[in-house]
């Protein structure tokens, strides 16, 4: 899974990814009311493979993130930055907005495509925590959030319930399933966290180590620590009774009373 973040820090949706009169718009525009030849960062890491100008694409450039995923950004106020055969990071500076070809205002058009097809980029960018959404795009459109879970293993703790984990490769996820997102790639080999609920779901026992933050136990994935039980204190008790010889007692018990048995 690649959170692939907003190509810039203040993320305005001026204008959707979809059809409009039967006519695709393949991408995504981001506005800003301000907007004046701001940064426009890679959404993740890949090649450049194509630069250049078109007089629709006005200054544009493509980054190919793997063997599925593309992205190119138009509208470049001049040529990009990198070059072809650039290696770029997630951040990498590609260029300033502008309004070059067919555009009427400083914006970004983005365009994503995974296996060769045109695909909206809101279901694969990511808001990072230091960027800021505009509050029209907050109120009008669904972004999906990169707000990982950092779940910090402890130190082992008697009074309270944690696990081990044992296996190298346990993902931690969002919720108890493995249709979760996952947050991290796996939880600390060897580490201990603590615990907070267990859930079952799918045929296995979640554990819930923060929230929003489950690992499952399979095989042998986890070995589970209880927390000492507190020693009941007797003194409290309303009745106690110790038996001279083995054999069968009648108790009556008033309504509310409480029997234990030691
Ligand atoms: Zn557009």
């Amino acid at each position: 899974m690649i959170y692939y973040r907003y190509p810039v820090e203040k993320i305005g949706i001026t204008s959707d990814y979809g059809y409009r009169n039967g006519i695709l718009h393949a991408g995504l525009d981001l506005g800003w009311f301000d907007y004046q030849g701001e940064n426009i960062y890679s959404i993740g890491s890949g090649e450049v493979i194509e630069k250049g100008f078109t007089s629709s694409q006005g200054n544009y450039v493509v980054i190919k993130h793997n063997d599925r995923d593309t992205s190119r950004y138009m509208h470049l106020k001049s040529s990009s930055v990198v070059n072809i055969g650039d290696i770029v990071s997630m951040g990498t500076l590609l260029g300033y907005m502008g309004t070059t070809g067919n555009s009427n205002g400083v914006h970004l058009h983005i365009e994503i495509k995974r296996d060769n097809e045109y695909i909206d980029p809101k279901s694969i960018l990511y808001v990072y925590n230091d960027q800021i959404v505009g509050e029209n795009t907050k109120v009008n459109y669904t972004l999906l959030y990169y707000d990982p879970v950092l779940v910090s293993p402890v130190v082992r703790d008697e009074e309270l319930d944690q696990i081990i984990i044992n296996a190298s490769d346990l993902i931690i996820r969002k919720g108890p399933g493995t249709s979760f997102n996952k947050y991290t790639e796996f939880a600390k080999q060897n580490a201990i966290y603590n615990y907070y609920e267990v859930v079952e779901n799918e045929g296995y026992l979640w554990y819930k180590i923060g929230e929003e933050a489950y690992v499952a136990l399979v095989d042998n994935s986890l070995t589970v620590l209880d927390k000492k039980e507190e020693n009941d204190n007797i003194e409290n008790y309303k009745f106690e009774y110790t038996a001279l010889e083995t054999g069968n007692y009648k108790i009556k018990l008033n309504k509310g009373e409480k029997l234990i048995i030691l």
